[in-house]
């Protein structure tokens, strides 16, 4: 090759080596454009990071000096529910889902003084035992073995229910436990000396006070008994009397000491019944009878007075209901006569009605007895409905001045139905008239014989 030839050569060469540097500068500096966009980015993100890190940082500590403060707290709090534990006269202890005792308060080992095994740690069950051999707790009659299965069977119930127990000392104490969802138990010993105590001599005096009363009404009982016969006496002579020959001022003297020898023994009759009742003395004789034929006899015993007032007496016994009765006819005659006495007494006009219902009960072979004695006399307010019943009460009004009494009607007929199994209310309106009415379950014997009115 001739000489131009290779310098041509190395000319082109050289020209290619250049492109080709040119190329690769290029490319380089395109690689060197890219980094530095990278390590722009990778710089931002760098500065990012570091500011989150900061953010971190910074809750951390906020979070930490949070949480110093918060366990602060909690030891405060923890001291002071101690504290308020520790100052309850009351017994507390709590014990894990193991039952062995994670702390108690002065309160609850007081109990055990001078015994250092019973401290945290020790089960429920060896503190049974420690009361049982130190003779700690006061067992009656039940025997050692007994008393502790019986309290462990309790404690292992979820909701055991308080016991009481008592202590070498006379101490009552009410054991309350309570179980946590995690088997853990708080128990509380109430010292309840005081209120048993109490409860019991508030028990004797009770004792004290019915036996006194029983006392009072047997010597009322007994006392009205020894009156009631010379006072019949005297009665019985005035009626001999009175068949002898008398001028007019001797009969109305005698007439006098009749009247007031009869509402003497009308009196003395409920006083005697009353302390009877009230000393547990009055018991019924039941026996069969006609209840119409009673409602009947009473509506004729009252005739005179209904007649002298003018008054229309009704007796409305239902046809199905059947009459006869196994009672006491004596003492629901008593019963009918104060109130349809009562309803007679406070009526100036219009009617008094008897109204007898029931519902037969054909399996128990009795039947609801449902009594009403209506009138339209004065009445009474609402008011004082609760106080009629009572001992020697009657209603102090204007209206209520003109009729004598004595008050113990109504105490005593209430007593008498509520032995027979009964009850007594009324129903009364000022001006309006009045209603009893009494229920009773009787029992049943025959069929109704057929109805009257009168
Ligand atoms: P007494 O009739 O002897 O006063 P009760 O115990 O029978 O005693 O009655 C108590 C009171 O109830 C009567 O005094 C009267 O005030 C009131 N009372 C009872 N029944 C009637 C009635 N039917 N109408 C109005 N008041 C009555």
């Amino acid at each position: 090759m001739s000489l131009a030839g290779k310098l041509a050569q190395e000319r082109r060469a050289r020209l290619a080596s250049e492109r080709l540097l040119e190329m690769k500068q290029a490319e380089l500096s395109a690689a060197n454009r890219k980094l530095g966009l990278h390590a722009m980015a990778l710089t931002k993100r760098i500065g990012e990071t570091q500011a989150e890190v900061e953010t971190v940082r910074d809750e951390n500590e906020k979070v930490k000096s949070d949480l110093t403060v918060a366990n602060a707290k909690i030891e405060v709090a923890e001291r002071r529910l101690w504290h308020s534990i520790q100052t309850i006269q009351d017994g507390f202890a709590f014990f894990d889902e193991s039952s062995c005792l994670i702390g108690a308060n002065a309160a609850y080992l007081s109990v055990f003084e001078g015994l250092e095994e019973v401290a945290p740690g020790v089960t429920y069950p060896r503190i049974l035992e420690i009361m049982i051999t130190e003779g700690l707790v006061d067992i009656g009659s039940e025997a050692p073995s007994e008393w502790q299965q019986r309290l462990l069977k309790r404690w292992a119930i979820p909701h055991p229910q308080p016991e009481v127990i008592r202590l070498w000392n006379g101490h009552y104490i009410k054991l309350i436990d309570q179980r946590g969802n995690g088997g853990d138990v708080v128990s509380l010993a109430l010292n309840i000396t005081a209120s048993v105590r109490h409860e019991a001599e508030l028990t004797a005096a009770r004792e004290r006070a019915e036996a006194a009363n029983r006392a009072k009404s047997a010597f009322l009982a007994n006392m009205s008994h020894e009156i009631r016969t010379p006072m019949n006496g005297i009665v019985g002579m005035t009626e001999l009397l009175s068949e002898t020959p008398l001028d007019e001022e001797q009969r109305l003297y005698l007439n006098t000491i009749r009247n007031s020898g009869e509402a003497l023994l009308v009196i003395i009759n409920d006083v005697l019944d009353y302390s009877k009742i009230e000393a547990d003395k009055l018991t019924l004789n039941p026996e069969q009878f006609d209840f119409e034929r009673c409602i009947l006899e009473v509506a004729m015993l009252l005739q005179p007075s209904v007649r002298d007032k003018g008054l229309t007496l009704l007796v409305d016994y239902n046809l199905f209901l059947p009459t006869l009765f196994v009672g006491d006819p004596g003492r629901v005659r008593q019963v009918l006569t104060n109130l349809v006495g009562n309803a007679v007494k406070f009526t100036s006009n219009g009617h008094v009605l008897i109204r007898v219902t029931g519902v037969p009960n054909h399996d128990a072979h009795s039947c609801d007895v449902h009594v009403a004695i209506e009138d339209t006399g004065i009445g009474i307010d609402k008011d004082k409905i609760g106080h009629i019943f009572g001992e020697f009460n009657q209603v102090e009004d204007e209206r209520n001045r003109a009729f004598d009494g004595t008050g113990l009607g109504l105490a005593i007929t209430k007593r008498l139905i509520t032995l027979m199994g009964g009850t007594i209310w009324v129903d009364s309106e000022p001006g309006q008239g009045h209603v009893s009415v009494f229920v009773s379950r009787c029992q049943r014997l025959k069929a109704r014989s057929p109805s009257r009115r009168i």
